[in-house]
């Protein structure tokens, strides 16, 4: 079916720009009609049952509807400061069905555990193609849909069947917050609501919500720990996330907290895992240190250990 229609007067994201983005117009993602993809490969970064022995098969989409003023993948996500990713396009290069579907099939044959589509929220009609096209040519590993979360009910169920396991973040629930540093105030209302689509739709061993602790602003974590167990305990899976890295360490935008998460922040964050009942999921180790950020203008974009190139946008 082809849903490539919806890209004009674009509502796919809660943003709603309603520009027509078959006609080369752009909303706040940035993109067009076309998909553009940065980067694939066999990922070893990922929660441990989903990268196995083969590692998990990330493919990094270009663009984003969300633009995190501290994106650690500012350079092919648009995100960073305001006026960095109205100034200037981000990294990769349009791909065909045929080319989206070789990538998928060449990570299968790799030794890919999984295909993991990363911030795609504002590509989805042409990766519904894609994975169609992937799956009739012989696509048969399962499918993760790796999101910030800022998406829209009607939007994924275009998706609905395709995908195997959700990983949507959770940023906060403070709609102060998320308009300070994503532009959005309504991105609790919209990722709560899109959370519990996801969970109506497949079992709680396959929506994994992601939530990345923000040094300084426990409060934000405390009410996502909170909201989790109110909501989600029996639905999903809980992976926190302590790798925060200062955004001037990658995109020098100074609008992001200025510092890693520190030892008590750390721990008093997993003292509220015991105090809300929240005990399946995964907890990354504090991790303070900038060595892991991705460069993806080099081919290898991430560390040799972290990751094997599978296509680059420059090839
Ligand atoms: S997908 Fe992009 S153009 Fe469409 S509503 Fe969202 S941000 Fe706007």
């Amino acid at each position: 079916m082809d849903f490539s229609g919806l890209y004009q007067d674009c509502r796919l994201c809660p943003r709603a720009c309603r520009v027509d983005r078959l006609a080369g117009s752009n909303g706040f993602c940035g993109e067009s009609a076309a998909l553009r993809l940065a980067f694939a490969g066999l990922h070893r970064g990922e929660e441990p049952p989903l990268i196995g022995k083969g590692g998990s098969g990330t493919v990094f989409v270009s663009g984003c509807n969300l633009g995190c003023v501290f994106c650690q993948n500012w350079q092919i996500s648009g995100g960073g400061d305001t006026g960095r990713r109205r100034a200037q396009r981000c990294l990769g290069r349009a791909v065909s069905t045929d080319e989206f579907t070789a990538i998928c099939l060449e990570l299968q044959n790799r030794g890919a555990e999984n295909i993991n589509i990363v911030t795609g929220s504002h590509a989805v009609p042409a990766i519904v193609q894609g994975l169609n096209a992937a799956a009739t040519a012989g696509l048969h590993i399962p499918v993760l849909w790796n999101s910030s979360g800022y998406e829209s009910p009607e939007t994924l169920e275009l998706l609905n069947g395709h995908i195997d396991t959700y990983m949507p973040d959770l940023k906060t629930l403070d709609s102060n917050l998320a308009a300070q540093f994503f532009n959005a105030p309504d991105y609790p209302q919209a990722a709560s609501q899109a959370i519990l689509w996801m969970m109506r739709h497949r079992p709680p061993c396959h929506v994994i919500i992601r939530h990345l602790i923000l040094p300084g602003y426990l409060e934000s974590t405390r009410a996502v720990l909170r909201w989790f167990a109110d909501n989600a305990r029996d639905g999903a899976l809980l992976s926190l996330m302590s790798q925060y890295t200062p955004a001037a360490e990658s995109n020098k935008s100074k609008d992001g907290p200025q510092r890693f998460l520190n030892k008590r922040e750390y721990e008093t964050v997993i003292g509220w895992l015991e105090e809300f009942g929240i005990e399946d999921g995964f907890c990354q180790e504090l991790l303070t240190g900038s060595d892991w950020l991705p460069d993806f203008n080099r081919r290898n974009s991430f560390s040799s250990d972290l990751s094997t190139t599978i296509w680059h946008f420059m090839d």
